[in-house]
């Protein structure tokens, strides 16, 4: 008979798994965060069209040297919610890496309205190389703060030392008009409070 930690960590990866799925996550990545089978996944969430959706993507270090500069800032956006969520609620018993990662993501993709540069599967796998965690042992990338403009972007860890040039986000200010930074980062609808007269 299952016990009540047994259950609930039971409950706990189920809803991880629907909140990974729900947020069209590849089997492989709800897999990793909720620690449930294949088989178990299959049988519960992802029909056999999804089998595909298993395979390992590239190397999301690869991917961020070579993506845009929209990939990059949307990267970093998530990557700095995600290490302040982390940072905030150490994992443990009652909150997860994993809680952790939706938690972020799903700030990350309200933020972003109908744009979101990075999927639930990248940003899964940026949080194993920011934390060295899941699929990962250590940690080769980290946030810097531009000395610069005070934001942060993600750097490789073999960089930071000496690093003075300037971050993403002051290359997109310098390069990009008004209008494409706001494509970029909209800014959050206003709801009007007051009564309609
Ligand atoms: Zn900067």
């Amino acid at each position: 008979m299952m016990g009540y930690m047994q259950i609930h960590r039971r409950i706990n990866a189920l809803k991880l798994a629907g909140a990974c799925a729900q947020l069209g996550a590849r089997m492989g990545t709800t897999s990793c965060i909720s620690g449930l089978s294949y088989t178990s996944l299959r049988y519960l969430l992802y029909d056999r069209n999804s089998e595909n959706r298993g395979r390992n993507m590239a190397s999301v270090v690869f991917w961020y040297e070579k993506a845009s500069y929209a990939e990059k800032a949307h990267a970093c956006m998530f990557a700095t919610i995600f290490m302040r969520i982390y940072d905030l609620h150490p994992a443990g018993p009652h909150y997860s890496a994993g809680e952790a990662l939706i938690d972020s993501y799903t700030l990350y993709a309200e933020r972003c309205h109908s744009t979101r540069l990075v999927s639930i599967d990248r940003a899964f796998l940026l949080a194993c190389h920011l934390k060295g965690i899941w699929k990962q042992r250590t940690t080769s990338l980290l946030l810097h703060r531009c000395s610069h403009c005070g934001c942060q972007s993600i750097i490789h860890r073999d960089d930071v030392v000496g690093m003075t040039t300037q971050c993403i986000f002051c290359e997109i200010l310098k390069k990009c008009t008004y209008a494409h930074v706001s494509r970029l980062f909209p800014l959050p609808t206003r709801r009007c409070t007051s009564r309609s007269r």
